[in-house]
């Protein structure tokens, strides 16, 4: 993988979903200057394609030109793929190795097109040397933004081991037995440089494990610390108690009932179901066979049912639907593969147009990263993350998956390449049609 950068980058001719929401135009030119768009729309008086010495060019004719995709829900560290005989467990005993491997991974999304993720949780501090480092550019990588070990309590998810072992360093929750405890480990986080603090309510959400106080006393502190909060909770009583505590966003509650998602509602906290996960838990079970899965297929597939039904009822609701799949989550919900999964299953499951989808995926999940006003959406001023591709993904969502439509990345204004797929190719050379094809879009 390597970078090119020049001053100022043009996009020439293509159609462009600006992600605001607004119908796909036919566009003139994109002019990104640094690591932001300059101008979208007519191409500037004092830009001359001529000067290829300052000016790249890339010609989107017959291409859509879309801001780059965004997963909410992507875990870094947990750690694949694994060393022989390495422990399966959640977490990592080898947080060296582990964060090299994060650092690989990282560039597998952006290799298709996601050029932000938000990483709800992880092992020691992995996501945010890894998030450093791309901002430092000593790597390639996407945006990130990064919480840490998941604010867990007895029977949260993550607090996997029996009480009398605890919660360990290396793994993927932080044991807490009351709110000043959950109070200290904010400040732990915040101290290592987490943008986010994740809480853990129980794994099935058969059981609401945070009361009320202790999610509003995280919230508070994270608050005082200019951290936003996300949880996972899939239960009636814990998606309630998240939204009327303040919490950004609430990941799963596909147990709340109507009266609980109309809390949500009201109080204007987004909802990320990570259906990819579920419906990706079916189809792998279904080839690799019951006996592997060790899960009961059968309540899989009505737990995908009861999803499209939630997903509708979001919409209806009106609830912000942000976008996670939770890649890297297990070995079968591999990097740079599931990432567009998410805004098709709103598609197919929940009856969302493929403009709401994306919107789902772009300008709504923007707020994951704390950038909702300066990402997600190609307009003056914004950060430059953009992808363009060969197909519609207005007309079809699923062009959008696995990157096999893309024709360029462009991350922080900057053209991504690798292996075969150089910005040479890509790249104009000077061309007289070039002129004469701007002029007649
Ligand atoms: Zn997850």
């Amino acid at each position: 993988m390597a970078t090119k950068s020049h001053p100022i980058t043009i996009i020439l001719n293509g159609t462009l979903i600006d992600g605001s929401g607004e119908e796909a135009i036919t566009n003139e030119a994109i002019v990104i200057s640094g690591n932001r768009i300059q101008s979208v729309g007519k191409l500037p008086e004092d830009i001359n394609l001529e000067d290829l010495e300052n000016n790249q060019v890339i010609n989107a004719a017959d291409k859509w030109i879309m801001p780059g995709l965004i997963d909410a829900h992507t875990h870094l560290s947990y750690g694949h793929p694994k060393l022989k005989g390495e422990a399966r467990g959640r977490g990592t005993t080898r947080p060296e190795l582990n964060t090299l491997r994060a650092a690989w991974n990282a560039q597998k999304a952006l290799r298709a097109g996601v050029t932000s993720i938000s990483v709800p949780g992880g092992s020691w501090f992995t996501d945010v040397a890894v998030r450093d480092a791309i901002n430092l550019g000593l790597i390639e990588g996407p945006r990130i933004a990064c919480a840490s070990r998941m604010i867990a309590t007895y029977g949260s998810i993550e607090d996997e081991d029996p009480s009398w072992v605890g919660t360990p360093d290396h793994s993927l929750g932080k044991l807490c037995h009351n709110a000043t405890e959950m109070v200290t480990e904010v400040r732990r986080q915040a101290k290592h440089g987490v943008d986010f603090i994740k809480l853990a309510d129980s794994r099935s959400g058969d059981t609401q494990c945070l009361s009320r106080n202790e999610m509003t006393a995280v919230v508070e502190e994270a608050q005082r610390r200019n951290l936003r909060v996300a949880i996972h909770s899939r239960g009636a009583g814990s998606t309630r108690d998240a939204a009327l505590a303040g919490v950004d966003w609430i990941i799963h509650a596909d147990l709340a009932t109507e009266e609980d998602l109309e809390t949500v509602a009201k109080e204007n906290v987004r909802i990320m179901p990570t259906a990819t996960f579920v419906e990706r838990l079916l189809t792998w079970g279904r080839e690799v066979g019951q006996d592997v899965v060790q899960i009961n297929l059968n309540r899989i597939e009505e737990r995908m049912e009861k999803m499209a039904k939630m997903l509708e009822k979001l919409r209806t609701l009106g609830i912000t639907v942000l976008c996670g799949t939770d890649s890297g989550n297990y070995e079968w919900m591999p990097y740079g593969e599931l990432h567009a999964n998410e805004p098709d299953i709103l598609v197919r499951y929940g009856g969302y147009s493929t403009m709401e989808a994306i919107l789902a995926t772009t300008r709504n999940n923007a707020y994951t990263l704390g950038l909702e006003d300066q990402l997600g959406v190609i307009k003056k001023g914004m950060l430059a993350d953009i992808i363009i591709l060969d197909q519609d993904p207005v007309s079809d969502i699923s062009v959008l998956k696995k990157g096999e439509h893309l024709v360029n990345v462009i991350k922080d204004g900057r053209i991504i390449s690798w292996d075969g797929k150089t910005i040479e190719r890509d790249l104009l050379p000077l061309n007289p049609s070039l002129l004469s094809e701007r002029s007649a879009t």
